[in-house]
């Protein structure tokens, strides 16, 4: 487990400036949503956390510790993608071993590894199968395994579930939950479906711009919103 921080965080490409000026925490082991229209920031955010962008000014904390300058892989982080590209001619057995095998982790460690992450998320019947063997909702759960078995204190998701059907959403939303109590991570979750963020959150971050509208729980966003911009957002009547 870890609590992430941004402080004073500014991204800018060229001349076009995504975000401004941005500090936020993300508390140790909550489940932390982040909404708001497309284009304001939000994969840049994650890929700030993660890595894969560096800011161009301010800091990115994992766990009290600066991670600004560090690598991807050693800021104890994992990024789950709403595209998840699994290795086709894998089983679903290899493409969860997969970073693994990477990592050079031994072999009874990570067959134990394994073992786990599929039964946390009922795999355990498909290990043999391949991707294409596969349904929607099962392939996002074997991404989803490859992120588990690296045990990271955080996961990031982004828009994790939009290429499922309605029920798969419905029933990948109730698995997220659970995943977030059994691994008791942090986890930072992008979306822009109101009812993910309304039932996974227990902190939803409203963007808009690059800049925070107003963070808190979800029911605190629904009764008090700030901004006409939250109460549109959140859906509150007023
Ligand atoms: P969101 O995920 O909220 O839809 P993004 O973080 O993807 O938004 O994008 C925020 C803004 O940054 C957009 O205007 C996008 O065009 C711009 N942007 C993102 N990545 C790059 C990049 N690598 N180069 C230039 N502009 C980018
Ligand atoms: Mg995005």
């Amino acid at each position: 487990m870890a609590e992430v921080r941004l402080q004073n965080v500014e991204k800018a490409f060229g001349n076009l400036t995504v975000i401004p000026d941005m500090t936020l925490t993300v508390p140790d082991g909550s489940f932390t949503v982040l909404v708001g229209p497309s284009g304001c920031g939000k994969s840049t955010l994650l890929r700030i956390i993660s890595g894969l962008e560096m800011p161009t000014k301010g800091e990115v904390l994992i766990g009290g510790q600066d991670v600004t300058l560090e690598e991807p892989s050693d800021r104890g982080i994992s990024m789950v993608f709403q595209s998840y590209a699994l290795y086709p001619h894998m089983t679903v057995a290899q493409n969860i071993d997969f970073g693994l095998r990477l990592a050079k982790t031994p072999a009874e460690e990570r067959e134990r590894r394994v073992a786990e992450a599929a039964r946390i998320l009922a795999l355990e019947d498909f290990l043999d199968r391949k991707p294409a063997q596969l349904s929607g909702g099962q392939r996002q759960r074997v991404a989803i395994g490859r992120s588990i078995v690296r045990q990271p204190g955080v996961f990031l998701f982004d828009e994790p579930l939009s290429n499922l059907d309605a029920a798969l959403r419905t029933q990948m939303r109730v698995e997220l939950a659970q995943l977030h109590q059994s691994l008791d991570a942090t986890m930072i979750y992008v979306t822009h479906d109101q009812v993910e963020a309304m039932t996974l959150a227990d902190q939803i971050v409203v963007m808009n711009k690059g800049r925070i509208e107003q963070v808190g729980a979800p029911m605190d966003l629904y009764d008090h919103p700030e901004t006409e911009f939250v109460a549109g957002f959140i859906g509150s009547p007023r």
